[in-house]
C-alpha cells in the first residue's frame, strides 16, 4: 500500500493531474491475447457508460473490470477489454488496453483515440464527483504525457455510431465539458 501511495505522489509530481490509474496487473485482469500497437497523439477522446453495475468501491471496482474484460474476451472474442480505461465511482481509473494500443470501443475511432468507460448506466443520473474528475483528470493526464493531442476533441459514443451511450444524463455532462464537438 505504501508503495501504490509513493507511485501515486511520483506521478502526481510527474503528470499533474493524473488520477489514480490500477495497472492490469494491479487490478489483476488477464493479458491480452494480442495487440495492435496506436500511433499517439490521439486526436479524440471518447466517453461511454458500462451499461453495468455501477461501483463505489476498489473491491466492486476491481469485480466489474473483471466483469467487463471477461465480457469483451469470451463473449466478443476480443483480444481484451474493449476500452482504453475503466473509471469507477470509487475514483480510480483501471486500465484497458492503456494509451497506446488500438481498442475496440468506437468504430472508425478506435485507431485515432482514448475510449473511456464508466462503470454504471447513466441514462438518468450522472455519475458522481468522483468519477466525473476522474474522467477528466485522465484526459488532462493523457495530453500532460504526450498520448493525447492538446487539441483534442471529445466526443460521446454516441456521436460516432448509433447507440444511446454514454447514457442521456451522462451524456449531457460530457457535452457541456472543454472540446466537446458532436
Ligand atoms: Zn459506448
Amino acid at each position: 500500500m505504501l508503495h501504490l501511495l509513493l507511485l501515486s505522489a511520483l506521478c502526481a509530481m510527474a503528470y499533474g493531474q493524473c488520477p489514480n490509474i490500477l495497472t492490469k496487473a494491479q487490478w489483476g485482469g488477464r493479458a491480452a491475447t494480442c495487440r495492435t500497437a496506436m500511433t499517439t497523439p490521439v486526436a479524440y477522446v471518447v466517453v461511454h457508460h458500462t451499461e453495468g453495475t455501477a461501483c463505489t468501491t476498489q473491491t466492486n471496482c476491481i469485480a466489474q473490470a473483471k466483469s467487463v474484460q471477461n465480457y469483451h474476451m469470451n463473449s466478443n472474442g476480443w483480444c481484451d477489454a474493449g476500452y482504453s480505461f475503466m473509471v469507477g465511482e470509487d475514483g480510480n481509473v483501471y486500465e484497458g488496453r492503456g494509451w497506446s494500443s488500438v481498442g475496440a470501443h468506437a468504430p472508425n475511432y478506435n485507431s485515432n483515440s482514448i475510449g473511456i468507460s464508466v462503470f454504471g448506466s447513466y441514462t438518468s443520473r450522472n455519475p458522481n464527483a468522483a468519477a466525473q474528475n476522474a474522467v477528466q483528470n485522465l484526459i488532462s493526464c493523457g495530453v500532460s504525457r504526450g498520448f493525447i493531442r492538446s487539441t483534442y476533441i471529445l466526443k460521446g459514443h454516441r456521436n460516432v455510431t448509433a447507440t444511446s451511450c454514454p447514457g442521456n444524463t451522462f451524456y449531457s455532462t460530457v457535452a457541456s465539458w472543454p472540446r466537446f464537438q458532436a
